[in-house]
């Protein structure tokens, strides 16, 4: 081989070496962004507008509230705009916490990845981040039994055996107190959003001492997405306890309006009746009570 036509071989391997890393580089950003996590806006202003453009100075084409979550397509130094039922709007930036969801942005609703994602996830509670909120704690003693023992004793007795069912049965539990000790309700909801719990669980017993006679368990919800959870987990009591069922409410709870995430709050029983409350201090209780609980999140993660 003549040193000439050497050369020439020599700059045609460098070229191609060139073009392997320039293709890559391609293929990397390629797939990297589809790794991108999207954001969500969680919204905090009551009856915020959504306008047409970034400023106020744009048209209010409707409005938001709290606590709806809404995907981020674009985001500027003070306003975001959101996927809002189909349109797209902006709403400043003041109102809204924005956080990285887990899943791909809704615009690849084809995206592999998100599928092979959903498709891994086993059923059940299996991996579901649960925080269990035992009601009241520390000054706030809650209801006081005919016993005189503390509603806030009870929640965390309850809280602890929920916990072993839940952790058996594959969830992941957080306690928003795990002693006797005071916390805010406001930070009592913030946790769940921090952790991003796929349920949030808050115990309560009831109280009218004017009527000890009474009875029975309801469980209260307060975004109308979350009324099927409700639903399914107080029959799952009912069924386990056979206490009387006084059904499910949609009630403005501040621990649950705050709270972004699917969230409802069980009212296990009336302290003020005495039956109740024997029936409350057992174990035997507080097992049906965690059997139902489970029976009912495995139906609501299975749907
Ligand atoms: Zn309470």
């Amino acid at each position: 081989m003549s040193n000439i036509e050497l050369n020439w071989l020599e700059g045609d391997y460098l070229r191609k070496k060139v073009l392997i890393v320039i293709l890559l580089i391609l293929i990397l950003s390629l797939s990297m962004s589809f790794v991108i996590y999207a954001k969500e806006a969680y919204i905090n202003g009551e009856q915020l507008n959504v306008r047409s453009g970034p400023g106020t100075a744009f048209d209010a084409i409707g409005k938001v509230n709290p606590p709806d979550v809404y995907p981020i397509l674009k985001e500027t130094e003070d306003w975001v705009k959101i996927d809002y039922n189909g349109q797209t709007g902006w709403v400043s930036k003041d109102y809204v916490t924005i956080e990285e969801s887990d899943l791909i942005t809704k615009d690849n609703p084809n995206n592999s990845q998100v599928n092979e994602q959903r498709s891994i996830i086993p059923p059940g509670l299996h991996g579901k981040v649960i925080v269990i909120d035992p009601g009241h704690g520390g000054r706030d003693v809650g209801a006081i039994s005919v016993s005189e023992d503390f509603e806030s004793t009870y929640t965390l007795k309850t809280a602890k055996v929920l916990a072993e069912f839940l952790e058996a049965n594959g969830a992941i539990v957080h306690f928003t107190r795990e002693d006797d000790r005071y916390i805010t309700l406001f930070s009592r909801s913030t946790f769940a959003n921090t952790v991003h719990a796929d349920a949030f669980l808050s115990i309560h017993y009831n109280s009218t001492p004017e009527h000890p006679e009474v009875a029975g368990v309801s469980t209260f919800f307060y975004n109308s997405r979350d009324q099927s959870l409700a639903e399914i987990v107080q029959d799952g009591i009912i069924t386990e306890t056979g206490m009387e069922n006084r059904g499910i409410k949609q009630a403005d709870l501040q621990v649950l309006r705050t709270n972004h995430r699917p969230g409802i709050l069980l009212e296990l029983g009336f302290l003020s009746n005495q039956q109740e409350e024997n029936h409350i201090r057992s174990r035997i209780f507080l097992e049906a009570v965690s059997t139902g609980v489970v029976t009912g999140l495995q139906q609501y993660f299975q749907n």
